[in-house]
């Protein structure tokens, strides 16, 4: 007899949503694959390269020998410059002893709610959020308690929210800015703000996810960490994947309390041990030499993002959001919900999106997975081409919904 996978499979796995932003992608993938042509704007990767002087970098640390394990935490080099980078860019002072370098920014939030949560345990989410705090928050056995913003307040929860949602149980509260999925960057004034309220509870840890923070088209980034009242309780997590156009290297790091860099190592030793050696060299070079490639990304980023406000501003129904960072742009909607092209009713986001990647080709991922039932995010990481193209598809078939 054969073994049933509904049967044997864990309550873990059967209670877990699939990563949205992964989901859609794949459908885009296999779309094309069919021989669609699809333009894919759900994930959030940058369609640049890495730069060439990091390649280097990786390629004359194989050459040098760079193919063994390195400490769980990371080869102390690249946590040197690590510190190097706090310091220099966000007012954080950090020891090597305090940071924990892993695969990707998404294993230092795995890392952290598995080293914090105990079982109903809670963590305040600020809302819209990125898909996998969700989950991740759930899997280590913790509950979100979200708290949310809407288009007319940018997306930005006031600490009054925060406030209001912070119970006994609460362990940390989970934000990231510049804003994955809105684009949205938090203000030193709100930070400050939300600083203090937690600051006035015992215990309380803020968890800042950072990895968008060269992507920030106006105000100076501001690590909330950097602010006396909370510098000895805040995380921060950042990476490489968006500043260096560096998804496929899986590198992400977290600075913190030494107590929960220790705990994380702990995990990560279990887990994955050290990430990869000579990306790990490669990373060191990023975060030190030069950062005009990254800021010439950033550059391009922008007038994408300008492009993209002023063409889907231009389709009825759309409620556009003016994003200072990241590389998303998350409407609004909701205008659409109940209208049909005669053959498929748009009940909802989900549907909407669908019809989307079915009827233009365009891939987006739709806004429940981030908190936001209203909304859909697309990335602009694609060439200005591409983003044309997608943007007059949509008009193109959201003008046959009525
Ligand atoms: N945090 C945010 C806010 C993100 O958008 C992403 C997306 N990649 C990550 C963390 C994870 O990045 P990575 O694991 O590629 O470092
Ligand atoms: N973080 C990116 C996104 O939001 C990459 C995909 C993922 O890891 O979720 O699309």
């Amino acid at each position: 007899m054969s073994i049933t996978t509904k049967s044997r499979t864990s309550d873990l796995v059967l209670n877990l949503n699939e990563s949205a932003t992964i989901k859609m992608a794949q459908m885009a993938r296999d779309l094309r694959a069919q021989g669609h042509d699809v333009i894919s704007l759900s994930l959030g990767e940058p369609d640049f390269d890495t730069p060439e002087h990091i390649k280097a970098a990786a390629k004359q640390a194989l050459d040098e020998g760079y193919t063994k394990y390195t400490p769980v935490p990371g080869l102390v080099e690249l946590r040197e410059a690590i510190c190097t980078k706090f310091k220099r860019d966000n007012q954080l002072e950090f020891s090597p002893k305090q940071i924990v370098v892993s695969n990707g920014a998404k294993q230092c939030v795995a890392n952290i709610a598995l080293a914090l949560l105990n079982p109903g345990d809670e963590v305040v989410l600020i809302a819209p959020y990125w898909v996998s705090y969700y989950e991740i928050i759930r899997m280590a056995g913790g509950t979100p308690v979200v708290v949310s913003a809407g288009i007319e307040a940018d997306y930005k929860v006031t600490a009054e929210q925060v406030a209001a949602a912070i119970s006994p149980r609460t362990k940390f509260v989970l934000y990231s800015s510049p804003c994955n999925p809105t684009g949205s960057v938090y203000s030193a004034e709100e930070l400050g703000a939300i600083a203090e309220v937690v600051a006035a509870h015992e215990d309380i840890l803020i968890v800042a996810d950072e990895i968008y923070e060269y992507i920030n088209f106006t105000e100076q980034h501001v690590s909330i960490g950097s602010l006396p009242q909370v510098a000895d309780r805040t995380v921060t997590i950042n990476g490489f994947s968006k500043g260096f156009a560096m998804t496929g290297w899986r590198l992400g790091y977290m600075g913190g309390p030494q107590w929960l860099a220790a705990a994380c190592s702990k995990i990560q030793g279990q887990f994955t041990s050290g990430a990869n050696a000579y990306g790990q060299k490669a990373a060191a070079t990023a975060l030190l030499a030069d950062l005009q490639p990254t800021y010439d990304m950033v550059t391009a980023f922008r007038q994408r993002r300008d492009l993209v406000i002023e063409l889907l501003g231009q389709i009825p129904g759309f409620r556009v959001n003016q994003p200072e960072g990241a590389f998303y742009i998350f409407p609004d909607i909701s205008n659409f919900f109940g209208k049909t092209d005669g053959e498929n009713l748009i009940k909802d986001a989900h549907d909407f999106c669908n019809y989307l990647l079915l009827q233009a080709h365009v891939g987006t991922v739709a806004g429940p997975a981030f908190g936001a039932d209203d909304c859909m995010r697309i990335s602009y990481a694609a060439s200005e081409t591409q983003l044309r193209e997608a943007i007059r598809r949509i008009g193109e078939a959201v003008a046959r919904l009525r």
